[in-house]
């Protein structure tokens, strides 16, 4: 049996491509190729990869309720994808969308990308999109929302080495990356074989070049192909299709694992207005889905209540699978983000403030452990230094104790209740209060039975309400922890500003919303209860005496009583899972798995073919614990891709690590 790859490509900050200009055209030394053809390169593009995909007809008639799927090999200045883009808009009809997908091992430097683009003043409208959201060069998928419904996936890496790492299918190739003879590295059968077991049924794709290399290796990986006319003064190139995809291999080593069938969804209820509830409304809504959100209390009422909540993660020393979703989530938070709100009106202050976290080494310990995670993770400096002291102070902006610490510059802090108030505002989400009792599947979907004897009638439910969301007869299997979190906050005294940094250690300190200070929370698991207590307030206060105390001496000389009586606070219940990583995902049907895979306690190396049992149209996203920032936006799209049939915005590893049912399988396998 093939085993699926579950292991990830190392994580890897990316080296940026040395160039040489010729009349507005990037070369690349390495490679000794060039980006684009001075001149007529957009013409070029629309003959070779838009003109032999069909790409015009194709649009025109696309009438699917999910994205049209192309991917590409190589990104480079981003020519051919903004060129699709914009033959997308001219063609299509106002409700279809279109999804992007392209690899790239070498990404440009953002000034670079946006020279070369220059070259294409009819493009520049999309250039400016694409160049204020181009990610940070680390490896990994970036998803970019070029507009409400033109998405870009950068698969940063060896092309062939994301493409066996996608989850998803494409409708159209466009095989770029320079020339065989410059690249042979890239031309390989690995290639043509990732790219044959990601394509739709029919998938077509389009190559400038006629290299024998290239046609025995989409030959041979079942892809038909007939030499067409070239651009200019090239004579020929290859176009062609694969009718019959071979079946995705890497299902049979996690057969629980397999995405539940595709239905049709109009509507989604979602129970929880948190900011788990809000993103997944914002995604679905994004995708002209109807959401109807239903909550208990009002929205952001619980963990995501805070008027202050930092962006921020704690990564693991050693990489591993939970790292990777949260370092995947703390850059598409940001992204997003900055993107969502970009409308935003400057005053009140804005709900998103990157204004960079400072995380302190308050201990040996620590330090050793964030050394050891910065030689684990090469990221580049726009993501996270490690710095210290006198730089770590002049990072903070005020004095610091600690000797080591990290940097994470475009981190920030969030108006968490008022995101979730904006989220929920957009067109196509309606907000109902009530408190969801039970769920029962009918034939057309879900009812949601109300505790006041109301019901709703939906497609499909998202279930997102933190430590409630197991309560469920559907859910009860997921074990869920409630861990209780307090904040404490006190007026700044006249002449102390305070930081203009969200400075962490154990807790967090953020810069001061209307003059008042926000720091805190703590951290007690199995408790669910919400009442503000003077314990709390003293853990907050010492938590923060340890890590500012020139911050603490500031406070108390202009008049401040650090004391709990002098506080006000807010405490709610956030949820965690066992492991401590998110559930996002479809809802397995626990006695199912239970039954399908008993016989992986015995021998856990025979694994049966039966793929996983699901409740069809039943999801949940919850156990964000205290980095709902960080993973619950990510995780959102997670799920409205998968609802929607869409690539995923993670590898495919990562998908099944979120995976509600992953917890069954592994309860089964231990008791071998
Ligand atoms: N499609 C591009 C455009 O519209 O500007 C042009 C692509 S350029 C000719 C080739 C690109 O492939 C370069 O950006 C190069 O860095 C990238 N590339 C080359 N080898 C690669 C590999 N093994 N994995 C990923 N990208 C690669």
């Amino acid at each position: 049996m093939t085993q699926r790859p579950n292991a990830l490509p190392a994580l890897a900050a990316l080296t940026t491509p040395l160039l040489t200009w010729n009349e507005g055209a990037p070369h690349a030394t390495a490679f000794d190729d060039v980006y684009f053809t001075r001149g007529d390169g957009r013409a070029e593009t629309e003959h070779v990869f838009l003109g032999a995909n069909h790409l015009p007809q194709r649009f025109a008639e696309w009438k699917a309720a999910r994205p049209f799927v192309i991917g590409e090999t190589g990104f480079g200045t981003g020519l051919n994808m903004l060129c699709a883009w914009a033959c997308f808009e001219q063609h299509a009809a106002p409700n279809a969308r279109l999804h992007l997908l392209s690899t790239e091992k070498f990404p440009l430097e953002p000034e670079a990308l946006e020279q070369a683009l220059s070259a294409w003043p009819s493009l520049a409208a999309y250039t400016q999109v694409l160049c204020a959201q181009w990610p940070a060069a680390v490896s990994g998928i970036h998803r970019l929302h070029l507009t409400e419904r033109v998405t870009l996936d950068l698969h940063f890496g060896d092309t062939t080495e994301r493409l066996e790492q996608l989850d998803g299918q494409v409708d159209a190739w466009f095989l770029d990356g320079f020339a065989p003879s410059k690249n042979p590295d890239m031309w390989q059968p690995a290639l043509f074989n990732a790219m044959a077991a990601r394509s739709r049924p029919g998938a077509t794709f389009a190559t400038f070049t006629c290299a024998g290399i290239v046609k025995r290796g989409l030959k041979a990986a079942g892809f038909s192909w007939k030499k067409v006319p070239g651009y200019g003064r090239k004579r020929e190139m290859l176009a062609g299709s694969i009718e019959t995809p071979p079946v995705d291999q890497r299902r049979q080593a996690m057969p629980w694992f397999t995405p539940p069938p595709v239905a049709a969804v109009k509507h989604v209820a979602i129970v929880g207005a948190g900011l788990a509830g809000s993103t997944m409304a914002a995604a679905l809504a994004r995708r002209g889905i109807q959401v109807t959100v239903v909550e208990r209390e009002a929205p952001g009422a619980g963990g995501s209540g805070n008027r202050q909540g930092a962006l921020y993660v704690k990564l693991a020393a050693e990489t591993n699978h939970q790292s990777r979703v949260y370092l995947a989530g703390l850059l598409y938070s940001q992204r997003w983000l900055t993107q969502q709100l970009s409308t935003q009106p400057l005053s009140p202050p804005p709900l998103w403030q990157p204004c960079g976290v400072v995380q302190l080494a308050s201990s040996d310990k620590e330090a050793r452990r964030q050394q050891r995670f910065i030689e684990q993770h090469p990221l580049p400096s726009n993501v996270v230094t490690a710095l210290n002291n006198p730089a770590l102070s002049e990072a903070a902006a005020m004095p610091i104790d600690a000797p080591h610490g990290l940097f994470y510059p475009q981190a920030g802090w969030v108006q968490p209740k008022a995101l979730c108030e904006h989220l929920l505002s957009q067109p196509g989400v309606t907000v109902q209060q009530g408190d969801v009792s039970s769920l029962t599947r009918t034939a057309a979907g879900w009812q949601l039975n109300l505790d006041d004897a109301r019901t709703l009638n939906v497609d499909q439910v998202v279930i997102a309400s933190a430590h409630l969301a197991n309560r469920f007869a559907q859910t009860s299997e997921l074990p869920l922890q409630s861990v209780r979190g307090q904040i404490s906050e006190i007026k700044l005294p006249d002449g102390v500003a305070g930081p203009t940094r969200v400075i962490c250690a154990g807790g967090y300190v953020a810069p001061a919303l209307d003059g008042v200070l926000t720091f805190g929370a703590s951290f007690i698991p199995n408790n669910a209860t919400t009442d503000v207590t003077a314990d709390d307030h003293q853990r907050n206060i010492d938590e923060l005496r340890q890590m500012l105390p020139a911050l603490v001496a500031e406070l108390e000389k202009a008049g401040s009583e650090l004391t709990p009586k002098h506080l006000q606070g807010r405490a709610a219940v956030r949820a965690a899972s066992p492991d401590k990583t998110p559930y996002a995902g479809p809802v397995p049907a626990a006695e199912a798995w239970q039954a399908d895979y008993a016989r992986l306690a015995k021998d856990a190396t025979r694994v049966p073919e039966t793929p996983g049992e699901h409740h069809p149209g039943l999801w949940i996203s919850t156990a964000h614990g205290s980095r709902g920032l960080a993973s619950a936006p990510l995780c959102a799209e997670v799920i409205a891709s998968r609802m929607c049939d869409e690539p995923m915005p993670l590898e495919a590893p990562l998908v099944d690590h979120l995976h509600p049912g992953r917890r069954i399988i592994s309860a089964i396998i231990r008791t071998q």
